[in-house]
């Protein structure tokens, strides 16, 4: 089979001192502080160095953090040395890449980088060790995959949609903190409004109210919509 086309990096500046960093449909996201700069995901890694585009514009140490272990999060991992992620994420993570050193970040974890800070919130439910990171000062909330436009793959070990509903309802029950969620998937900039569309659409899946139609790509599982949210499941699982 030829070898897919890939685009290379494209770095598009997300405000201040951050950028995010496209890779083929997933995006990492790179953030500055004063003294150490934040890498959220590392990609596909299949368009070569990302460190090499990290390092064009940032001259920061970057922390590596992951919203969770798919691989489309975590390509370029090797590149960075120990990255941090939730433990609920080790045993999937080594699974694919024996012995790749990283560290635990738990709930309620702080990454201060020197004038901006991000918090760990433990977000179950796309994955056993999903997380979100809230930027209280810039009221912004960084949510990976589990609040999105682009539909949720929710089938698979470890997966659950009653998990992601319990995860959005927390969510919820913090949206005084934040105005706007960043997506690792579709459009990047995702209205908070989307997560209240979720636990509605996750209700009526959960309920046997929404029918299942064939997803665009061969996939064992279908895609679910209903109002302006869509996950991609498997009938054995709902
Ligand atoms: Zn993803």
């Amino acid at each position: 089979m030829p070898e897919m086309e890939r685009k290379p990096y494209e770095t598009v500046p997300a405000g201040g001192k951050a950028w995010s960093i496209e890779d083929n449909g997933v995006r990492a996201l790179l953030f500055e502080g004063e003294k150490t700069a934040l890498l959220v995901d590392t990609g596909f890694g299949a368009g070569g160095s990302l460190k090499a585009v990290t390092e064009q514009l940032t001259d920061r140490p970057v922390t590596v953090v992951n919203t969770h272990a798919d691989p489309d999060h975590t390509g370029c991992n090797a590149e960075f040395g120990t990255v941090l992620m939730h433990p609920a994420e080790f045993s999937a993570y080594h699974a694919r890449k024996p012995g790749m050193p990283v560290a635990p970040l738990w709930e309620g974890d702080v990454i201060d980088l020197g004038g901006r800070s991000f918090e760990v919130i433990h977000i179950p439910g796309h994955t056993p060790g999903s997380i979100a990171l809230l930027d209280r000062a810039n009221r912004l909330l960084l949510a990976g995959d589990s609040v999105s436009r682009a539909p949720i793959f929710m089938f698979g070990e470890g997966r659950s949609l009653l998990a992601h509903r319990e995860s959005m309802r927390k969510l919820l029950g913090m949206e005084d903190a934040f105005d706007i969620c960043w997506a690792a998937h579709g459009p990047m900039e995702v209205e908070k409004e989307q997560i209240r569309r979720l636990i509605e659409a996750a209700g009526m899946i959960i309920d046997g109210k929404v029918e299942g139609k064939e997803p665009p790509m061969p996939i064992p599982a279908k895609e679910y919509a209903w109002s302006g949210a869509a996950f991609f499941c498997s009938a054995t699982q709902l």
